[in-house]
């Protein structure tokens, strides 16, 4: 075996590795969650002879267990770099956010259902729980039904204002634990203060990322150096740091950007870093297509102070095998810009490289991938304008891959339907699923 395919191997197998401790961090959520429960069975409460024990110790175990998965949700809103590798990426903690948010919103009415409710005598505690549940409803409900009108006026149908009332969460979970602690509880001392641990890694989570990040250096200033337009509906914004930079550490990370001075853009957004991460200034790419990137395009301005916060992001072909397949949708070319503009040496792995738009003029550097993908013989670059030459398929993709495709690994990033439909088709056509992976430009 060759020095270079030996180096591959090892390269593979200490990914693979890594691709177990991609999934450590739900893992250990689902532990947590686990001995939650056995803790309340180990120490019980002391049964004080109540006539409605058995129910008020069910509900009060799953109270518990709304504290413990709202906590992760809080914890993974701080965006925390150091456990980016335990679950994959930020866009993968996101989703773990959602999952454990859903999780929380549910368990919350199957609680309501098990305590015993009194209507009488009413304590604090219980009108602390009323706030906390229709605070939550109310937040939580726009999120999952976006299409009820009612509430959508809440968030007035757009994602920052779903983002302005996410922000609300923190004081109803406070409300929701200091209502356990204002109630007729059963004694349960280890129970109750394993319990606590969460609530106090939820406050603390809650209060670092709506008040104390900024304190902790989790934003950096820079300015906008130079801003082009590729084309009438795209930016290219080029961002040089002010102090000390941000850790990009390799091609294909993301970061959130705000810009200061300007209402409509001081609010933070996400958008791929399309420069290389040797390169002295980050350059991103944006596409115009609501309130922010539109009026982004028409107004900003170089010398624009900004504050950014990354790098995020764990999508890198160098986790990858030997042959690869890269497709890109649309914008999603950023991170695959990145990628190329990283190589300093030959690319090393071989890659058949599609990027498909709609019309030639949507198509972004496209003269760049070509002079790239000439210096690059491992590199082949197709650039599609499906309005041309029609949708580009997998069945097409594998085919020019020589039919089998057991041991491509695959990176896609563009609109999300369409990369969940590749991807299922890419399993059809014997690509394991751990060998696929994707960046999705969206959290929610
Ligand atoms: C990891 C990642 C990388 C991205 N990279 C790029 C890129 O390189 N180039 C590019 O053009 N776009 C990129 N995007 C998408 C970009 O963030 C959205 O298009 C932009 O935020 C839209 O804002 P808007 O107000 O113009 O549109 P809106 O109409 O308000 O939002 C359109 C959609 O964008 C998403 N979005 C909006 N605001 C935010 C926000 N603050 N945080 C997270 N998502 C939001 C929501 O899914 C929303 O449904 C990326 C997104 C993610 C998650």
């Amino acid at each position: 075996m060759d020095s270079d395919a030996s180096m591959h191997r090892c390269l593979f197998i200490f990914y693979k590795v890594a691709d177990m401790k991609h999934k450590l961090g739900n893992i250990v959520f689902i532990v947590l969650v686990i001995l939650t429960v056995v803790v309340w069975l180990v120490f019980p409460p002391i049964n004080d002879g109540r006539e409605d024990f058995l129910r008020t110790y069910a509900g009060e175990v799953l109270g518990s267990l709304l504290v413990v998965l709202m906590s992760f949700s809080l914890f993974l809103s701080t965006r925390p770099k150091w456990a980016e590798p335990y679950f994959g990426g930020l866009d993968k903690m996101y989703m773990t956010h959602r999952s454990t948010s859903t999780s929380a919103f549910l368990l919350m009415f199957v609680h309501l259902l098990v305590v015993p409710i009194t209507t009488v005598n009413l304590r604090l505690g219980n009108y602390l729980a009323m706030i906390a549940f229709l605070g939550i409803v109310a937040i939580v409900l726009p999120t999952l039904a976006p299409r009820i009108p009612f509430l959508n006026k809440l968030t007035n149908s757009t994602y920052e204002g779903w983002k302005k009332l996410h922000r609300y969460i923190g004081i109803f979970f406070i409300a929701g634990y200091l209502h356990a602690l204002n109630i007729d509880a059963l004694s349960a001392f280890i129970a109750i203060n394993w319990t606590q641990i969460f609530f106090i890694i939820g406050v603390v989570s809650y209060v670092y990322t709506e008040f104390l990040g900024g304190f902790f250096g989790k934003h950096s200033p820079y300015v906008v150096e130079a801003i082009k337009h590729p084309n009438n509906s795209t930016t290219e914004v080029a961002l040089r740091p002010k102090g000390k930079p941000i850790q990009h550490t390799h091609a294909g990370q993301f970061l959130f950007v705000k810009f200061l001075g300007d209402k409509s853009l001081n609010e933070s957004h996400p958008f791929t870093i399309a420069s290389a991460p040797h390169e002295d200034v980050l350059r991103i790419t944006i596409k115009a297509c609501g309130d922010f990137t539109r009026h982004l395009f028409q107004n900003l301005k170089s010398g624009t102070e900004a504050l950014v916060e990354g790098a995020y992001g764990m999508f890198n072909y160098k986790t990858g095998g030997q042959k690869q397949i890269w497709v890109a949708g649309g914008i999603g070319i950023t991170p695959f810009l990145s990628f190329l503009r990283d190589l300093k040496a030959d690319l090393s792995h071989h890659v058949d490289f599609y990027y498909t738009v709609r019309h030639e003029d949507e198509a972004v550097f496209a003269d760049e991938i070509r002079e790239i993908a000439k210096q690059n013989p491992k590199l082949k670059a197709n650039i599609r304008f499906s309005s041309v030459h029609g949708s580009l398929t997998v069945d097409e993709i594998v085919k020019n891959a020589g039919g089998d495709v057991s041991g491509h690994h695959v990176y896609m990033c563009g609109p999300l339907p369409m990369v969940q439909a590749f991807e299922k088709k890419f399993v059809e056509a014997g690509i394991p699923q751990d060998n696929i992976h994707y960046e999705e430009f969206n959290f929610r």
